[in-house]
This record gives structure tokens, sequence and C-alpha cells, in this order.
């Protein structure tokens, strides 16, 4: 799901002084930095509802964390409820089966615990899972930790977080180099503190996409195998390693982004993710957004930015690009108003606008688009408006380009009467932030023969790849 990578670090800050990381590493790695011991992991899984329902076989038992007692429970499904006193086992047929003190753990008994696996099947982004699971009562709800080794984590990340058959296709020290970028992030995120009672969530768009055992695929297992333990540093630290779909051809400096800086990061021209193809590769893959163009109705626009709390300018008079960076991305888009005028910072245009990147365009001439608001209210299908072909329609977060022909649905009172209005066209390229690696740049250069760390050098400049454990 590469695609969705875009949006994943937009929130991302410079959290853990570089001091400070120095100490996790010693903690994490005590006594040697380069320990054979694979670090572990605990990562909360996303839920359905705030039960749980689990299976397990023969190869685990059920404790008490505080007291190490094993729970009278064989093996099979369970649903868990938060009760008064405890947690509530449910057996399949909904028989109660006792209250239990959390937390609990759910341990496997191998001396292998990432062979081991169980189900959690109200998770929402995987089903099956590898290493143990703790169980703890939060807010009434009940919350699930995935305990596991790093290793075994990152064979559930890259693949989801990069296509696994990328590498049939050349793409092999892609993945090499989105596992090591993977494995760094997780390690950076051992001590900073982003969630309470575990290190990283499975949702991908705050940590990494995590998919569980379900997402594993021989590409990617060999993609992390063979850089087991190789991590990202800057003068002998952990870097924070940022990474998204595709740069549309020119990295980005954090500071353009988001607010501070940090030195291995460069604004600069990239080939292998231009969409012009400049080095003409015969076998160059041009990203699905490579180059985008979106319409942003004149005469929502301002009760949209007010509604996100970006000011109100009141009836839209006009809107340009007050600033640029090196590399082509808006500095200061700025919304002029009846009420005065609003200006968006950096990646706020992208997020207040709906917009895949910040490197964009605006066309001087109004032209006709259609919004679709809401999805309430009443629904008009006629089998094409002719008017709109070739335009963009945006719903809520989603973008679709309308198809010559295509039948659609206008939903929405206020909206049918309105269907064209005039609005602002935006041509823009790329997806995602484009600070660190372009995942699309990173294929290209992999089809091109660099090796993962060549590719890793080239995105993250002045640092190394070492291997921790
Ligand atoms: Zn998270």
């Amino acid at each position: 799901m590469y695609i969705l990578v875009a949006g994943i670090f937009r929130n991302m800050r410079k959290i853990i002084p570089v001091p400070l990381i120095i100490f996790i590493f010693l903690l994490l790695f005590r006594g040697s930095a380069f320990s054979a011991a694979t670090p572990e992991i605990r990562v909360g899984l996303t839920l359905t509802g705030n039960a749980l329902e689990l299976s397990f076989d023969s190869g685990y038992e059920i404790i008490n964390t505080a007291s190490g007692t094993p729970l009278q429970l064989s093996p099979g499904r369970y649903k868990l409820v938060p009760t008064q006193g405890g947690v509530k086992f449910l057996d399949r047929q909904g028989n109660d089966c006792g209250i239990y003190r959390e937390p609990l753990y759910l341990r496997p008994q191998s001396t292998q615990p990432s062979d081991a696996t169980f189900f959690m099947h109200n998770a929402v982004y995987g089903s099956e899972y590898r290493g143990a699971l703790e169980i703890t009562l939060a807010g009434g709800s009940l919350k699930a930790i995935n305990v596991l080794d790093l290793e075994s984590y990152l064979r559930a990340v890259v693949p989801r977080e990069m296509p696994s058959s990328w590498g049939n296709y050349g793409g092999t020290e892609a993945l090499k180099s989105q596992a090591v970028a993977a494995r760094s992030y997780a390690l950076f995120n051992l001590g900073a503190r982003r969630h309470g009672g575990y290190h990283l969530c499975d949702d991908p768009l705050h940590c990494q996409y995590y998919g569980g055992k379900n997402a594993e695929t021989n590409n990617t297992d060999s993609a992390v195998g063979q850089t087991r333990g190789e991590v990202l540093t800057y003068n002998g630290s952990l870097i924070e390693p940022h990474y998204c779909a595709s740069n549309g051809g020119y990295t980005e400096l954090p500071q353009n982004v988001w607010s501070s800086g940090l030195p291995y990061y460069q604004s600069v021209h990239d080939p292998y993710d231009d969409p012009s193809n400049p080095l003409k590769l015969s076998n160059f893959i041009v990203h699905p957004y490579s180059t985008w163009e979106t319409s942003i109705p004149l005469k929502s626009l301002g009760s949209l930015l007010a509604a996100g709390g970006y000011g109100n300018p009141g009836e839209v008079k006009r809107i340009y690009i007050a600033s640029k960076f090196d590399s082509g991305r808006v500095g200061e888009l700025r919304v002029e108003g009846t009420n005065g005028s609003v200006s968006l910072f950096k990646q706020d245009a992208r997020f207040a606008l709906g917009l895949r990147s910040q490197l964009f365009t605006v066309k001087e001439e109004l032209e006709p688009c259609v919004w679709v608001a809401s999805a309430t209210g009443t629904i008009e299908t006629k089998n094409s408006f002719p008017e709109l072909e070739g335009k963009w329609v945006a719903g809520g977060y989603t973008i679709k380009s309308m198809l010559t022909g295509e039948r659609f649905a206008v939903v929405g009172d206020g909206v049918k009467g309105e269907v064209p209005t005039l609005g602002y066209v935006l041509t823009g390229r790329g997806s995602g932030h484009a600070i660190g690696m372009s995942q699309n740049g990173a294929y290209n250069r992999s089809r091109a023969g660099h090796s993962y760390l060549d590719i890793l050098s080239f995105y993250y400049p002045g640092t190394d790849v070492s291997a921790v454990y």
C-alpha cells in the first residue's frame, strides 16, 4: 500500500534529542553496541469494538502478568469482554469461562516464540500474529499489545509499506532499502514515547503499516533477512528516517515541510523519480501520482478553510502562490477574500486542500468543476456529464477523476443546482512529503542496478548503514 504512505509521516517531528538516542542505544545494547540480541518491540493493535476476539492453540498459555499464574483456560476461541473486576472470558458458544484480573499475557511456550502464532479476529490491519500478546484494560476498553522480536515485526511491515512484487521486476534492492528504513524507524521509536504502554501502533496513517503474519512474502522476508540488524546512523546515532511514495523529481528538506531541519536530508533533483525520465531509462517506472490535477471550488473554499481552522477569508476572490522553495514546493499559498487574506504555509496547503503533495502550480483562470461536499441528501444520476469529463471530483478526503462517458452520481442537497461551479485547477507532481527516500525513486534505482547502500546514501546523505545486532 505504498500509495498510502503519502500521509504517514506528516505529523512526525524531531521528538528525541540526540544525546537521548545515544542513551537509548546504550540501554538497548548494554555492554556492546553490537550485541547479538534482537530487540523486542511492543505494537498496539487497532481493534474494532472494545472487546477482544482471540484464538490460540496448545502452543500458548494465558497467565496473569502480576502473579505469573496460568489461567485454567484450554486452547480455543474466546471473546474477552471488559467487566467489573477485570476481563470476562466467553467461549465460542457464549459460555462464561470466568473473570480474570488484568494485565494478562498470552505466552508462547516454544523456545522460538516468533514461530508461534495466535489469531486476533477483530484486528483491523491483520488477523494472525507472531509472538506474545499483552492484554490490558484502559478507559473501559481492552487494549491488545503484540510483543515480538523486531525482525519478525519487519517481515509484516515491509510488504505493507512497499509492494513485494517489485522484487520480481528488478526491485530487490528497493525492498532492502525499505527494510533498513523501516528497521531504523522502529528502533528510533523504541524511545520516542509516541504511545503510552507500547512503542508503535499498526496504523499506516500514524506509524508503520503492520499487517501481521498474513502480510509476509518471500521477497520481503529475504529483504529483511539480508539486511538483518542494519540501521541508518549519522555520526554514530540512529537517524529519524522519513520516506514517501514519490517526490515528483525533487527531494525536500524537513524544515520546508515541518519546522526544524535535520542534517542528513537534502533538497536536490532526483532523476530517478522525475516523471520526464531525464536519463531516458528504457525501463523507467512513472509513479501513478507523479503528475496530478485537482480542482478547488471557489465558492466552497472559504468555508472549507474556516472549517479546517485555517482562518476565514470570506468569499474568495483570488488564490496564488506567494513563495516557493528551491524544489518548487509551495512555501506560502495565499487566499484572498472579502474578509481579508489567509496564508497557508508549507504542508498546511496540502492538508487544507487535500492535495497529494506540496509541489504544485495554480492555473490563473477559473474552470468549471464539481465538488461533492457531503454524502447526505438526494442523489441525481445521469448517463454522463460531458462538461465535466477530464475534471476531478473530490468528496471528503477522496479524489477521483472523471472518465469519458462515465456514469456517476451527484450527491447532496445544494450541490445539485450548482453543478458545474467555478474552481481553480491545481497541477502537481509526486505523492507525499518528499523527505528522505522516495519509494518509486528507489524502485527505479534498483532497476537501474543500484545497490540498496547506494539508494540509501542518496536519500540520506552523510549517513552510514551499520548492523546493530
Ligand atoms: Zn502510531
